[in-house]
């Protein structure tokens, strides 16, 4: 059983040595267990966040355990009734090839799943996030502006197209020119601005000329200093990640503008909401998915995957999530099918 451990806590960006490839026994089942085999592997953000010791929502990685993250698996044996050889399960195995599992926890995908992956992307996490995010706490009318960062994202992507579907002048923003072009082509945003680009805020406030009625904070830093001179009276923004910040070792250079942000919350009425998907939503989850599976079908949101294969990738994979290397989502096929 391979398995990719955390080797030490990251100071900044993740290297090499902060992960460690361990190999074992492939664990033995007892009564009431089944053994998952990992096919898919889902890689994302907060992952980052796990691995430094400071607190958080959720609690940390010890250094050696084996790094987290949500996967799709098979049971390969089973000694409980509920589960039999083959089937397809949502699971939480973290970067390994096996795990033992008492079912607790396991969602079933079937038999046959037509794309199992996807589970871990648009009909998971990431798209209910986007799906909650954007609906309970933006609150979407026809007409309004929506910004939204990470555009190609599993996340971003998703909020951008479900603004589109509610009505909205949708504006993206990604790394890059080629990000940029795809989240205007083919996911249909009126506009996308590239952040790398010296006139970033110019771009994007010639882009938003009726100002910002939702922006959707996945980001922070630089596109939030963007963002900020344009939100509308009564904006409001989903404040969902700030990845731009995950791997900063110390606080932005600059003077500090918290007196100035809070004062524009109060004289423009701004409503800025922190939410963690399944600690504020699971109840939600089949009205996402109801309605994900309609539009899906519908063909009124595209996805976009991008899979690694080999365990032995992740680390790489990662380290590149957090700096913009990825382009869709980010998942790592571990096993055949
Ligand atoms: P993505 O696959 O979109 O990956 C992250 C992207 O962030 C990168 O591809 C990159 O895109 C962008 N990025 C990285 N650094 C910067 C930077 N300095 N400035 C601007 N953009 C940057 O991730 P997800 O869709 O999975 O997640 C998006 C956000 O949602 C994250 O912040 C994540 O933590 C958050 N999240 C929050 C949840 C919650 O419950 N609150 C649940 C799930 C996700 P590009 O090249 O386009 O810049």
């Amino acid at each position: 059983n391979r398995q990719i451990q955390l080797a030490a806590r990251p100071h900044g960006a993740p290297v090499d040595s902060d992960f460690k490839l361990a190999e074992s026994a492939i664990p033995k089942i007892k009564d009431g267990e089944v053994l998952l085999r990992t096919i898919y592997l889902s890689l994302d953000p907060y992952m980052r966040g796990r691995m430094s010791a400071s607190e958080s929502y959720a609690v940390p990685l010890e250094i050696g355990e084996p790094m987290l993250g949500g996967t799709v698996s098979r049971v390969e044996a089973s000694q409980n009734n509920e589960f039999k050889v083959g089937e397809w399960v949502l699971s939480f195995a973290g970067w390994q090839d096996y795990v033992v599992s008492t079912g607790e926890g396991l969602t079933k995908l079937g038999d046959n799943p037509v794309k199992p992956s996807y589970a871990l992307g648009i009909m998971g996490m990431p798209g209910f996030t986007a799906y909650m995010g954007l609906l309970d706490i933006g609150k979407p009318k026809a007409g309004d502006t929506l910004v939204v960062a990470a555009a190609t994202g599993p996340v971003g992507s998703t909020v951008g197209q479900i603004g589109k579907i509610k009505g909205c002048h949708v504006v993206g923003v990604a790394g890059g020119a080629e990000k940029c072009q795809y989240a205007v082509d083919v996911l249909g945003f009126d506009a996308c601005i590239d952040h790398k680009a010296d006139d970033f805020a110019e771009q994007l406030a010639a882009a938003c000329p009726k100002g910002i009625d939702i922006y959707f904070e996945n980001v922070g830093g630089k596109v939030f200093d963007g963002v900020m001179p344009l939100l509308n009276t009564g904006a409001r923004i989903p404040l969902c990640g700030l990845v731009s910040q995950y791997n900063l070792t110390e606080a932005n250079a600059g003077p500090d503008r918290l007196s100035q942000l809070m004062g524009l919350i109060l004289v423009k009425r701004i409503t800025v909401r922190g939410f963690i998907i399944f600690d504020d939503y699971a109840s939600e989850y089949p009205t996402f998915a109801k309605d994900m599976t309609t539009w899906l079908a519908q063909g009124k949101i595209k996805y976009r995957e991008q899979l690694v294969d080999g365990l032995e990738n992740a680390p790489q994979a990662f380290m590149g999530l957090l700096e913009g290397e990825n382009f869709g989502k980010l998942v790592i096929r571990i096993g055949d099918d």
